[in-house]
């Protein structure tokens, strides 16, 4: 017999992160399982904005209200996560007029606090803004960081009595006289917290109720159980700045088009995006036109983008819905509304739902929908508290703010911890042990490393996710091997390889496509210190082939009379060509 839950959420994304803590919650024994590490889905490659409700404040008023209802919430509940920029939707001569009068009026119809600020004010505020940019509205737009907001969701789960099971993709969904009674999952090996059982071997888990909050990936999980989820999924492109060019979220005020938001985002800012439907949510073009784009059309907003620097590019996959046979053609016209599919009713499958669509600011609401209706399903009786109760790290911030002298917490760095670990931050940072800083860029000191360890073991994305290590602008070059470096000697030396090459991969997945000046040079500084101080590309002794030791000494042309080299660089199995 398998293990035995309650309640199984499939997607370790917002969604289901905050699923499970609010399952766990209302005592509820829950198992979140997840395929990658939590945020490998769409929650891991989005803008970051914390929406005030104004990009829908004319298209989708149901939506805009959610998210201001949202955006208030989260600034209460996840305060060490959020920060509050404020936003600004902004016209340029060429934009229409009718269009900014209709913006306004819908913030305001939703409830959303706005304002009309003129192009002088609002270039004191931002001085990087076109000149030629004639006014704007000012609406509480944020910046919210997703990877810290679900890990927080994920450990208060856990702390609850739930379990997180990451690396362990659903491979197989149990039905039983038309009911589905759980999934079979498959542990994956490699570092990290990702082994409850034994690396490479499946286990079944039986549940009461099964959640499919996989987000774009929600129709093939569907399939496992025979039943249809109609996502579309729509790409977007995203390419992240060195600095913050801007200091609020930037909007192009105009009814649709892509590149029309910058989102400062920590020590960046991120331009985005574009809305294009893809067939393969896992598989799709990953192309430069996009990336010139968004600087080429973000320009006009703030001219300086043409000569920054773009530190990296990513793309994710919109979990969009429509009810069958609605045939929108355009992805920017489909609902950013969420669904709730209860496969009983739809399909005649009990004992399973399908979560689709939303927003990543929304999670919490969609969280408490669906919780609602797996109590109803279950006859629990128990009322959501998720709205109301602080995650871990946002409790008490504000006397947080007064004790920061007593722990020596004023300086910068100090700072940028504090904003990270919120109300963690005494714990974490007061022991007697030197703490040195190990990501110069995201000043991420040792202390804070360690705890993430604690958290997540050796995975060492796991580890970047919490922190934010090797996420600034040398994009982890001079500090991957020092991560890795924390991660002994508790765990074997090849564990640790095995942490650094998968952290290394993950950082140059997205600096490829950002290849040009000023990263230019970065990258190639970052090979030759990953391949001259951790032998990226294996050389033979690390492959294991046989290396001619004498090489070193003569090399192969240095034991010819004459020869002006002495030593083979490739220790002698290649030549010295
Ligand atoms: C370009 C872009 C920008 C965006 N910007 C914003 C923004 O600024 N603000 C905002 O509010 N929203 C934004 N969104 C929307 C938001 O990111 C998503 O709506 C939200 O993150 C979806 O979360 P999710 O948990 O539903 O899906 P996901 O985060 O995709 O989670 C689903 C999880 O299921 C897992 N999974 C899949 N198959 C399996 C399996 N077989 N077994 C186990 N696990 C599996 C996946 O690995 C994944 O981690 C943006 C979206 C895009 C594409």
């Amino acid at each position: 017999m398998g293990y035995e839950t309650t309640a199984l959420v499939i997607g370790g994304g917002s969604t289901g992160c905050g699923i499970v803590r609010d399952l766990a919650m209302r005592g509820i024994d829950a198992t979140l399982v997840e395929r990658g590490n939590l945020t490998h889905g769409t929650t891991g490659r989005m803008h970051g904005l914390l929406h005030s409700g104004g990009r829908y404040a004319v298209s989708d008023r149901a939506s805009a209200r959610e998210c201001i209802e949202e955006n208030r919430v989260l600034r209460e509940i996840a305060g060490h996560c959020v920060e509050m920029t404020g936003g600004y939707f902004v016209k340029r001569p060429e934009d229409d007029e009718e269009y900014f009068q209709e913006k306004l009026e819908g913030c305001l119809a939703c409830d959303i606090p706005a304002e009309v600020v003129s192009g002088r004010d609002l270039r004191a505020d931002e001085p990087n803004l076109a000149r030629d940019v004639e006014k704007a509205i000012r609406v509480p737009d944020g910046a919210i960081d997703p990877f810290r907001l679900c890990v927080a969701n994920a450990a208060d789960a856990e702390t609850t009595g739930a379990r997180i099971e990451t690396h362990a993709p659903v491979t197989d969904v149990l039905v039983e006289d038309d009911t589905v009674v759980g999934v079979e999952v498959t542990h994956e090996s490699g570092p990290g917290k990702r082994v409850h059982i034994s690396p490479g071997t499946t286990e079944e888990i039986r549940a009461e109720y099964v959640v499919n909050a996989t987000g774009a990936w929600a129709g093939r999980v569907g399939e496992l159980a025979g039943v249809d989820v109609e996502v579309r999924p729509s790409k977007g492109v995203m390419t992240i700045m060195n600095v913050r060019q801007v200091d609020s979220v930037i909007n192009r005020c105009r009814p649709k088009g892509d590149a029309d938001i910058i989102v400062p985002h920590e020590t960046t800012a991120i331009l985005g995006t574009t809305d294009e439907e893809v067939s393969d949510p896992d598989d799709y073009p990953e192309e430069r036109w996009e990336v010139d784009m968004m600087i080429d059309t973000l320009s006009e907003l703030v001219p300086i983008l043409r000569e920054a620097r773009t530190i990296r590019s990513f793309w994710g996959v919109r979990p969009l819905y429509e009810p069958p046979g609605t045939g929108t053609k355009d992805p920017t016209d489909i609902t950013r509304d969420f669904f709730l599919l209860d496969h009983e009713e739809r399909d005649g499958l009990s004992g399973f739902t399908s979560i689709v669509g939303g927003k990543f600011t929304t999670y919490r609401m969609m969280a408490e929908r669906i919780t609602d209706h797996i109590c109803e399903q279950l006859g629990v009786n128990e009322r959501c508290r998720t709205a109301e109760v602080a995650l871990p790290g946002s409790e008490d911030l504000a006397t947080l703010d007064e004790r920061m002298d007593s722990f020596g917490l004023r300086s910068p760095i100090a700072r940028r911890s504090r904003q990270r670990l919120g109300s963690r931050a005494p714990a974490v940072l007061s022991g007697t042990d030197p703490n040195p800083v190990v990501c110069d860029c995201e000043a991420v000191t040792r202390a804070e490393v360690r705890d993430a360890i604690d958290a997540s073991g050796s995975d060492l994305n796991a580890v970047r996710i919490r922190t934010r290590a090797s996420m600034g602008n040398c994009q982890g070059g001079f500090c991957c091997h020092r991560m890795a470096h924390e991660l002994s000697p508790r765990y074997d030396e090849d564990v640790v390889r095995a942490a650094w090459d998968e952290l290394v991969r993950e950082r140059w997945k997205g600096e490829r496509h950002a290849l040009w000046g000023e990263q230019l040079a970065q990258a190639a500084l970052n090979y030759a210190l990953w391949a001259t101080t951790m032998n990226v590309d294996g050389d033979p002794a690390r492959t294991g082939a046989e290396v001619d030791f004498s090489a070193f000494d003569a090399g192969e042309r240095g034991s010819e009379p004459g020869s002006a080299t002495g030593v083979a660089a490739d220790g002698g199995t290649r030549g010295d060509q």
